[in-house]
């Protein structure tokens, strides 16, 4: 890793940690209305992330020497670092998978604001009692990380991104 590189991977811990308060925050206020725990794995998709998590997930992996393991059976458009109901990159994880079941807040492809939660949870809460404090604002999170990940692949020579580009998880596991 260069120099130039490691100091966006330190902004992006910050804002993970940011991300992680704040999911922390609205997961305590809803406790009793959340059934997520460990062994769930209904989120677990092959989601595609940004060039800056991307890196930084294989950086800090083989920075700690950790070789990823993944699923040898993977159910269709599920994630490959999904082993027996748990997640094999748990602490590197991105922030898609951090704020799994919450009730996230969005504006959706119409200009209308959007609410969406996982249907397990919330199933004896009142949606109308969501107001703009007691729900996970994505939007916002999303726009800081693509900020970020936009200075990030200016300065990134290895490849040439353009600020759109998403990369499959999966793709996590040719670089080991
Ligand atoms: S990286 Fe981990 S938490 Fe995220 S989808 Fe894959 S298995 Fe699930």
């Amino acid at each position: 890793m260069k120099e130039g590189e490691n100091k966006f991977f330190e902004k992006y811990i910050l804002l993970r940690d940011e991300i992680d308060n704040k999911s922390l925050e609205i997961e305590t206020e809803h406790t009793k209305h959340i059934e997520c725990k460990k062994g769930c794995d209904m989120c677990c998709m092959d989601y595609k992330i940004l060039p800056i998590e991307f890196h930084y997930i294989i950086n800090d992996l083989n920075t700690k020497k950790i070789v990823p393991e993944i699923s040898t059976v993977i159910k269709e458009g599920g994630c490959i670092f999904l082993k027996n109901h748990a997640c094999t990159i748990y602490n590197q994880r991105p922030v898609i998978c951090r704020t799994h079941g919450l009730p996230l807040l969005f504006m959706n492809d119409n200009n209308d604001w959007e609410l969406s939660a996982c249907d397990l949870n919330f199933t004896k809460y009142n949606f109308e009692d969501f107001t703009l404090d007691n729900t996970f604002p994505q939007d916002k999170y999303n726009s800081k990380l693509f900020m970020l990940n936009k200075e990030f692949i200016s300065e990134f020579q290895e490849k040439n991104y353009n600020e759109f580009d998403l990369i499959p998880i999966k793709d996590i596991i040719n670089h080991f």
